[in-house]
C-alpha cells in the first residue's frame, strides 16, 4: 500500500518521507494507496539522473529506441485488464472507457516507435556545386511532463512516447489524485529494461514537484496538461529561463445542431460527448447549440437519454461514474446554483444520486433555454452538466460556438455538406469534427487548442508531438 518514486532505475522513498493518501473516488473507505509527497529534493534528483542518462540515450539509434517503446507497449497489453481497473478505482471512469484510454495509450506508443524512422530533417538545395545544405532534429535533453487527472494514462503517454522516441531524458510528475496507473506503467519501463535515467517518476503535489520541474535549470522543455490557471502559471515559469514549453488547458465545447441533422446521431453524439467520462474531459461537450426548428424534439429526448443513465461505481457496471474528487462534486454543484440564478431552465439532475452516497456521485444534468452569456455556457465546468441553447440558424451558432474565451473541440451535426464545410472554416477551435463528438482523438493527428486552451506553441500527438521534442539544427557543408 505505500509506493514509492522511480528515479534512476531505482524505486525510492520521497526523501522527507511523507506520504498522501490516495481514494477511490466511487468508494471513499477504499484507500488506493500511500504515494511520497515529494518534493524539491527527490525533483533534484530526478532531473540529476535524467541529465545523466540523456546523451546516451540520443545517441542509441532510433529504432533500438522505438524497439523499446515497443516492448513497453507489449507489457502494457499483456497487463491491460489491471491497467483498466487500477485507472476506474483511483479516477472513476466506467471500466468500458479506462479500457478505451488504456488502448489509446498502447497505439500511442505503437505509433512512436514506428514513427521515430521516418522522422528526421530536410535536404536543401545550396547556392553553390560541391555543398550540402541540411537539417538534422535532435533532442531537446531532459523534459519535464505534468499532467491532469482526468486521462491519468493516455495522456501522460503521448507526452512519454515521443519524449523517449526522440532520444530526450524524462521526469513525469502525475496529477496527485491519480497515481497509480502511471507507477504500474514505470513498472513496465523498468521490466522492459530502459537505460537507468532515462524514465522518472515523482509523485507530489502541484506546488512543490510541479513547480520544481517548471522552474528547473537542468529541465529544457516542459509539456503541461491541465486548467487554463495553473497552465499560464507554468507558461509564466518555464518561459522565465527560457525553456521550450506547451501548455493544453480547459475548454468549453459546442456541438452544433442542424435542422438538417438525423436526429437520432445528433442524441447519441451530444450525449457521448457531455456525460461521457463524466463529463470530465477537456473535449467534453458542455455546450449543445440547436437550430430552432429541431430544439423542441432535441429536447424531449436529450433529456429522455440523460435520465436513462445508470449512474454508479465504474467497478460494479455503473454507466456513469463518480467526480474524481470532492473539489469537482462541489464546482458542479455549485454551478447547478449559478445557472438556476442566471435563469436557465433545469430540466433534469441538478444534484447527487440518492442511491450512491459513498463516493463523489452526482446527477447528469441538462439545462435549456440557456442564454449565450450565462456563466454555464462560458465557463468550463468540468462535470456532467449541458447547457442547451436555441439559436435561428447556421450564423447565430457559428456565432455563439465561437462566442467564448476557450477554442478546444467543436462538432457540428448536419446532413448538409456545404453547412459542413462553411463550419470547417468559420469555427475558431483547434480540432472541428463533423457528425461526431467533440471528445475522442487519434493517435496519428495533432491533438490541441487555440485561444485560451493552448498555450498556441506546439501540438501534441501525431507527429506535432516529435516536434515538441525536437530541435533543428542546420548544417551547411561545403566539401
Ligand atoms: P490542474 O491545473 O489543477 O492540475 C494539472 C497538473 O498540474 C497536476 O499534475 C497538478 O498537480 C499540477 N500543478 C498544479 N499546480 C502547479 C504548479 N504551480 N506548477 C506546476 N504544476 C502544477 O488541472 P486538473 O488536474 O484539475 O485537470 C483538469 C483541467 O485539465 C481541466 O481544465 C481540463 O480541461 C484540463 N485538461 C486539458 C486537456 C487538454 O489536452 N487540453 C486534457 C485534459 C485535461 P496536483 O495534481 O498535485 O495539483
Amino acid at each position: 500500500m505505500a509506493y514509492e518514486n522511480y528515479i534512476d532505475g531505482e524505486w525510492v522513498a520521497a526523501e522527507s518521507g511523507e506520504t498522501a493518501t490516495v481514494r477511490n473516488p466511487a468508494d471513499l473507505d477504499d484507500v488506493v494507496g500511500e504515494f511520497p509527497a515529494s518534493g524539491e529534493a527527490d525533483v533534484d534528483a530526478a532531473v540529476a539522473a535524467a541529465s545523466a542518462a540523456q546523451s546516451e540515450w540520443a545517441a542509441t539509434p532510433a529504432p533500438e529506441r522505438g524497439a523499446l517503446l515497443r516492448e513497453l507497449a507489449d507489457e502494457l497489453e499483456a497487463r491491460e485488464d489491471e491497467l483498466a481497473e487500477t485507472l476506474t478505482r483511483e479516477e472513476g471512469k466506467v471500466l468500458g472507457e479506462a479500457a478505451g484510454e488504456v488502448g489509446h495509450a498502447i497505439d500511442s506508443l505503437r505509433y512512436y516507435s514506428e514513427a521515430i524512422r521516418d522522422f528526421g530533417g530536410d535536404v536543401k538545395n545550396a547556392s553553390a556545386r560541391d555543398k550540402r545544405l541540411f537539417t538534422r532534429r535532435e533532442p531537446v535533453g531532459v523534459v519535464g511532463l505534468i499532467a491532469a487527472w482526468n486521462y491519468p494514462i493516455a495522456i501522460p503517454v503521448w507526452k512519454l512516447g515521443p519524449a523517449l522516441a526522440a532520444g530526450n531524458a524524462a521526469v513525469f510528475k502525475p496529477a496527485s489524485a491519480t497515481p497509480n496507473v502511471m507507477r504500474k506503467v514505470f513498472e513496465c519501463i523498468d521490466a522492459v529494461g530502459f537505460p537507468d535515467g532515462v524514465a522518472n517518476y515523482v509523485v507530489g503535489s502541484g506546488s512543490e514537484v510541479g513547480s520544481a520541474l517548471t522552474s528547473h535549470p537542468g529541465v529544457n522543455a516542459v509539456s503541461f496538461t491541465g486548467s487554463t490557471a495553473t497552465g499560464r502559471r507554468v507558461y509564466e515559469s518555464a518561459c522565465e529561463d527560457q525553456k521550450r514549453v506547451q501548455t493544453e488547458m480547459g475548454g468549453k465545447n459546442p456541438t452544433i445542431v442542424s435542422d438538417s441533422a438525423d436526429l437520432e446521431d445528433a442524441l447519441d453524439i451530444v450525449q457521448g460527448g457531455a456525460f461521457g467520462v463524466t463529463g470530465q474531459a477537456c473535449t467534453a461537450t458542455s455546450r449543445a447549440i440547436v437550430y430552432e426548428d429541431v430544439y423542441d424534439e432535441f429536447l424531449e429526448g436529450i433529456v429522455a437519454r440523460t435520465e436513462s443513465i445508470e449512474v454508479g461505481p465504474g467497478l460494479k457496471g455503473g454507466e456513469m461514474g463518480p467526480q474524481a474528487n470532492e473539489s469537482e462534486l462541489e464546482g458542479t454543484l455549485d454551478y447547478v446554483d449559478v445557472a438556476k440564478e442566471d435563469g436557465a431552465t433545469l430540466e433534469t439532475g441538478g444534484g447527487r444520486p440518492e442511491a450512491e452516497t459513498d463516493g463523489y456521485f452526482v446527477e447528469p444534468t441538462v439545462f435549456s433555454d440557456v442564454d449565450p452569456e450565462m456563466r454555464i455556457a462560458q465557463e468550463e465546468v468540468f462535470g456532467p452538466l449541458l447547457a442547451v441553447i436555441p439559436v435561428s440558424g447556421f450564423e447565430e451558432a457559428v456565432e455563439v460556438a465561437n462566442g467564448v474565451d476557450y477554442g478546444l473541440a467543436a462538432s457540428i451535426v448536419t446532413q448538409d455538406h456545404s453547412e459542413a464545410n462553411r463550419f470547417v472554416d468559420e469555427s475558431e477551435s483547434g480540432l472541428v469534427k463533423i457528425n461526431e463528438g467533440t471528445t475522442g482523438t487519434e493517435v496519428n493527428v495533432p491533438f490541441g487548442g487555440i485561444k485560451d486552451s493552448s498555450s498556441n506553441t506546439f501540438r501534441e500527438q501525431g507527429d506535432a508531438g516529435l516536434r515538441f521534442y525536437t530541435r533543428l539544427k542546420t548544417v551547411y557543408d561545403s566539401y
